[in-house]
């Protein structure tokens, strides 16, 4: 293991309370074996994920996840669990997190899916009309009267890009 990934895991251990054992069978067993810690997340994974380069290897593709979501937001491909948000938000029910025999997701990893919206022309606010449609439905207030995104407060979890009746918004990975 890194000094990198212990400081990471260090944070969450001091911060949660976790199944030490279960980590250590889990994402610490297989950081010792990984090389690239700065592996960016290309594909979008299930909220409560570890770090990718931990994650490409704790994963084991077995769907326990993707069965647990009550909103059939998760799919396995290339053996690894992704998310998707097209036709409902996630709502962080942890339930992901709960089935998942190897740690990949835990609940002490962050409650954040890492995507972030992003506004198209067919934003009505943008085509000076009035809309806070996408405002109000933030559980989060993340998003001001500008339309600006408050990255510390959203924790992508999609229910803007849901709920624009102008499919105006889209979700983007930041991480
Ligand atoms: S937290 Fe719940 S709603 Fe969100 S992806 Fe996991 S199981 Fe689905
Ligand atoms: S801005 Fe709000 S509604 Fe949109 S993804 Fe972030 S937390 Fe969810």
């Amino acid at each position: 293991m890194t000094a990198k990934d212990e400081r990471y895991y260090q944070a969450y251990l001091s911060h949660h309370s976790v199944s030490r054992r279960g980590l250590f069978r889990g994402v610490f067993g297989a950081a010792h074996k990984t090389l690239n810690s700065d592996m960016p997340r290309t594909i979008t994974r299930p909220p409560f994920a570890c770090a990718e380069h931990l994650f490409s290897e704790v994963c084991n593709g077995c769907g326990e996840c993707a069965r647990a979501c009550p909103y059939g937001l998760i799919d396995v491909h290339s053996g690894k669990a992704e998310l998707t948000i097209d036709f409902a938000a996630c709502d962080f029910c942890r339930r992901c997190a709960q089935s998942c025999a190897t740690n990949a997701l835990n609940v002490a990893f962050k409650a954040d899916t890492t995507l972030r919206p992003s506004f198209s022309e067919n934003c009505l606010q943008r085509q000076n009309q009035s809309c806070d449609v996408c405002q109000q439905a933030c559980p989060q207030q993340a998003i001001s009267a500008e339309l600006e995104v408050d990255n510390e407060k959203c924790n992508g979890c999609g229910e803007c890009k849901i709920r624009c009746f102008m499919s105006a918004v889209q979700l983007v990975l930041t991480a």
